[in-house]
């Protein structure tokens, strides 16, 4: 029972405008039934093929969310249930999603993801490159995407002074590309470590994965 326990100890302290994801990667479709009897509807997966076996196997009132990095030709594997794409870092990987979206006659909501970590690693866009795309012809001219939002990821550190100057990056960079595009509403930002001080920083959205499934094994 500890899953619907850290559920509900989670939803407690969210004020009503953040959304939470629960984020199910490498666990076992049993846990996510726990969440989902619990109440939860909102499942985030990191690898398109898992996400799709998942899916087929829960049931169908669930919004699957693709939060991982996403590579183009996988995209056709989920264009006709993904309900959102957070990873969305070029304009060729959204030319793909509004490809596929017209095939199943769709709409695909997406987030921009903006690079706000110091670290190398982390994938995502740059403010500038963010506000390039979203004011561009060639954007204009897609029908089958949407951008609702922007996504990123804090570096992983205990320093919270950094943490907080990320998300407040995250923040400063949605609100003003929302002057362009007013349809904007999601601020994805905040994982287990960290989701207080993202929303504390405004997110209006939450991936969180240890803190409801516990730990993950990466070796099975
Ligand atoms: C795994 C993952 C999360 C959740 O991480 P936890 O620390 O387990 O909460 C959130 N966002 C992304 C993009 C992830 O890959």
């Amino acid at each position: 029972m500890h899953i619907q326990d850290n559920l509900k100890n989670i939803n407690a302290q969210l004020p009503n405008h953040v959304t939470l994801v629960a984020v199910s990667k490498t666990k076992p479709v049993s846990d996510l039934m726990e969440a989902y009897t619990a109440g939860q509807r909102i499942f985030g997966e990191n690898k398109i093929q898992e996400m799709v076996e998942k899916h087929e196997l829960m049931p169908k009132d669930i919004q699957w969310h693709m939060i991982g990095h996403v590579q183009r030709n996988k995209v056709k594997y989920m264009a006709d249930f993904v309900s959102l794409i957070h990873a969305v870092d070029s304009l060729k990987l959204l030319k793909e999603i509004n490809k596929q979206a017209k095939k199943h006659n769709r709409i695909i909501d997406c987030l921009l993801q903006i690079k706000i970590a110091k670290e190398d690693s982390k994938f995502g866009m740059s403010p500038l490159d963010a506000k390039e795309l979203i004011t561009s012809e060639d954007f204009s001219e897609l029908k089958n995407v949407s951008i609702t939002g922007v996504m990123g990821m804090a570096t992983y550190t205990n320093d919270t002074e950094q943490i907080k100057q990320e998300f407040k990056t995250l923040k400063t960079t949605y609100d003003d590309l929302k002057t362009t595009n007013h349809s904007l509403e999601v601020i994805s930002m905040g994982m287990s470590g960290d989701y207080q001080l993202a929303i504390d920083a405004g997110s209006t959205m939450i991936r969180v994965g240890s803190s409801i499934f516990g730990s993950r094994n990466y070796s099975n």
